[in-house]
């Protein structure tokens, strides 16, 4: 019989306190799932709301949902990705960042696995009670069944690939409820990490207009290279953003807007912005309380559709890899992480992913 191995973790007992390292067993992969030595996490928004209080999160909790990792154990009945490929130890992956039932109603008839009625979701869990391990500020995660692998290609590093798993698939899920095609012209409002990968899918899929909305022009200079076309700063009182957007695309609007700032009150002014029949994706406002006042009338003259978008299917997933694996260089993805810190540093790692300077900051377990 081996010695049970421990896996140091970084766990929230408390919000707002410093995370503190803490040893579990290594658990055995489950029938269906595995067991992954975690390579790289990056630091997702909604980790620092989750440690800054600003959503319930059961406690003690081990954040981190934008994991890369290799496959230290295969769990009996898991032998292929989600492409088919089979999976061997040793093997590089990345992951849903869900695991659904595959049977209940949301699965099945409404294909909405992310809303699957027995959801579980990695780094949002408790790590009071076995596995513990299900967050990716670890050594090690325990995968589920229900959750889809997929292995990442050789050619893309960590750094670019460990924010797929949440940012980029978002951005992709995004992207298909948009309906956007070559030659259509898309209206991004928020520069942040969502924004740039939304821009990078636009302009790889060849729209012809990649307009910007920020505050910011620091954000917005480096949303130029992931593919923005038109970037207008909106700090600048003295700018009219919806008549610039109408000028840009011949008096018409966008065919399609994203909101990915997290900010109800820019809402209206993406409505605005979008031509007659065009679409409005809501993806930023992932918190409570976030309320808009929205003239109705623009929604009903101008026909417009208006979707939300929170997390992703595996389809989306695996287009965002795909995606960054076919552009990488076109963009900067490796500059998308701008700090890495060990796990030991990684009150520090939040820190500084809480200060903003970087669109994402990694630890490495
Ligand atoms: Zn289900
Ligand atoms: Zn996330």
């Amino acid at each position: 019989m081996t010695a049970q191995r421990f896996a140091r973790a970084a766990v929230m007992v408390e919000p707002r306190q410093d995370l503190v390292l803490r040893e579990y067993p290594v658990p055995h992969a489950p029938p269906g799932g595995a067991v992954v030595r975690v390579t790289c996490c990056t630091i997702c928004r909604s980790d620092l709301h989750t440690w800054r209080g600003l959503r319930p999160a059961p406690t003690p909790i081990i954040l981190g949902h934008e994991i890369v990792g290799t496959i230290a154990e295969l769990g009996p009945g898991l032998a292929r990705d989600v492409r088919d490929q089979p999976l061997a130890v040793g093997d590089r992956v990345t992951w849903t960042l869900h695991s659904a039932c595959g049977k209940c109603r949301y699965c099945v008839e409404f294909r909405l696995p992310m809303k699957c009625r027995s959801l579980r979701k990695y780094g949002h869990d408790s790590c009071q009670a076995p596995p513990h391990l299900r967050g990716g500020l670890a050594e090690y995660c325990q995968i589920d069944a229900g959750t889809s692998l997929l292995k990442l290609p050789p050619g893309l590093p960590d750094f670019a690939a460990a924010p797929a798993n949440c940012a980029a698939a978002t951005a992709a899920a995004a992207w298909e409820a948009a309906e956007l095609k070559s030659g259509d012209s898309v209206l991004i409002q928020g520069a942040g990490a969502l924004g740039c990968y939304a821009a990078a899918l636009a302009a790889h899929a060849g729209c012809r207009r990649v307009v910007v909305v920020d505050v910011n022009a620091r954000r917005l200079q480096f949303i130029r290279r992931f593919g923005a076309t038109d970037c207008i700063d909106a700090s600048n009182a003295a700018v009219d953003a919806v008549a610039a957007i109408k000028e840009l695309t011949e008096g018409l609007g966008v065919d399609a807007a994203l909101e990915v700032a997290g900010d109800p009150a820019i809402i209206e002014t993406g409505l605005l912005s979008l031509r007659t029949g065009g679409r409005y994706i809501e993806l930023g406002c992932s918190f409570p309380g976030a309320r808009a006042t929205i003239d109705m009338s623009i929604v009903l003259w101008k026909l417009l559709t208006v979707r939300g978008v929170h997390n992703y299917d595996v389809r989306h997933l695996i287009t965002a890899v795909d995606a960054l694996h076919e552009a990488q260089d076109r963009f900067p993805l490796g500059d998308v992480v701008g700090a890495s810190f060990g796990l030991e540093e990684v009150n520090a790692a939040l820190r500084a992913a809480h200060e903003g300077t970087a669109m994402r900051v990694a630890v490495i377990p």
